[in-house]
């Protein structure tokens, strides 16, 4: 699951780079030489054009900073705070140690030290998040002042992210297809916590995402056919998920397609469309349908679903029967 990090920054060099670097993100062209092809092509990728919110640290006294940097991966969310608030929050898109690259962003810290254990960022938000709420959520004393750069661990964080809004749509932490595989094994046997559910949900998701969109910003919904930015798109079960047993949920190459969210998904879920033989079928009399519905349906129905297959055939025809 994603973890959240601690990051001060209200004052000193901390701030400075606060302003210089995430504030006003770094154009790639400023980095390029300092990095290899496949990591501008990598940060290209996600950012287009676009400045790239930059933050680095210290390798920190007997490499305290390095140990948490270590942890720091994709998808993770990164709380700024100071003058005890926290400030902002952005998600974690990738990692590089480097040198040569920290020396040219922030300069040195002190003789050989500078922040080199670097992470990029995106979905800056800005944030007038007391501390004191955090550390309540947390149960540290009132008047803890957060110093130092941390990594939460997962139970700490899992209550952060759902306390407050910070997680990301877009990035997701990378899942093995093995931590798929226990993390379904214990959905079906674990009568844990419901919060500890949650975060287990966010790695299926995470794993059945990478699955589908791998690093692609955008993809087609399986219905409509439309290409989308993929945080518009989610992982749809052909077979209603709480329906499946484990064996389906395991052969995640043909239970998923995705699906998109302006209005697709909803249909399909309510059951007002199938796909039968392979075509998008209305499944609804005319007469339960508004016009607005009878617009978007018009475009949909009859159209070819690619996902329909002799491998997910079946899981089709469940859904079809399911609400036929
Ligand atoms: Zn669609």
């Amino acid at each position: 699951m994603s973890t959240v990090i601690l990051q001060p920054a209200g004052k000193g060099a901390a701030k400075e780079h606060y302003s210089n670097t995430i504030a006003n993100p770094v154009q790639l062209s400023r980095m390029e030489k300092y990095l290899s092809p496949r990591q501008v092509a990598y940060l290209r990728e996600i950012y287009g054009e676009r400045g790239i919110p930059v933050w680095g640290t210290t390798p920190g006294d007997k490499n305290r900073n390095k140990k948490q940097w270590e942890k720091v991966q994709k998808g993770d969310i990164a709380l700024f705070t100071g003058d005890n608030k926290i400030f902002s929050s952005a998600v974690v898109t990738y990692k590089i140690h480097n040198k040569k690259l920290a020396e040219a962003l922030w300069g040195w810290k002190e003789e050989g030290i500078t922040w080199e254990y670097i992470y990029f960022l995106d979905e800056v938000k800005k944030h007038d998040i007391p501390v004191m709420e955090l550390n309540n959520l947390l149960g540290y004393s009132p008047n803890n002042v957060i110093r130092g750069f941390r990594v939460l661990d997962e139970k700490k964080s899992l209550k952060v992210l759902q306390h407050f809004d910070f997680s990301s749509d877009k990035y997701f932490p990378d899942v093995s297809e093995d931590e798929y595989k226990t993390i379904v094994e214990q959905y079906m046997t674990d009568e844990s916590l419901d919060k500890e559910r949650v975060g287990k949900s966010r790695r299926e998701q995470a794993f059945l995402r990478r699955f589908l969109f791998g690093d692609k910003k955008s993809e087609y919904c399986g219905i409509c056919g439309k290409e989308y930015p993929v945080e518009f798109l989610i992982t749809a079960h052909i077979k209603k998920r709480a329906e499946c047993s484990k064996e389906e949920k395991l052969d995640y190459k043909n239970i998923v397609m995705p699906m998109c969210t302006f209005g697709c998904d909803v249909l399909y879920e309510k059951g007002y469309i199938s796909v039968v033989n392979g075509v998008i079928s209305l499944l609804k009399d005319e007469s339960e349908l508004t016009s607005v519905l009878k617009d978007y349906l018009d475009k949909i129905i009859g159209r070819k679903c690619s996902y329909w297959n002799n491998r997910t055939r079946k899981y089709f025809e469940w859904h079809y029967n399911h609400h036929s």
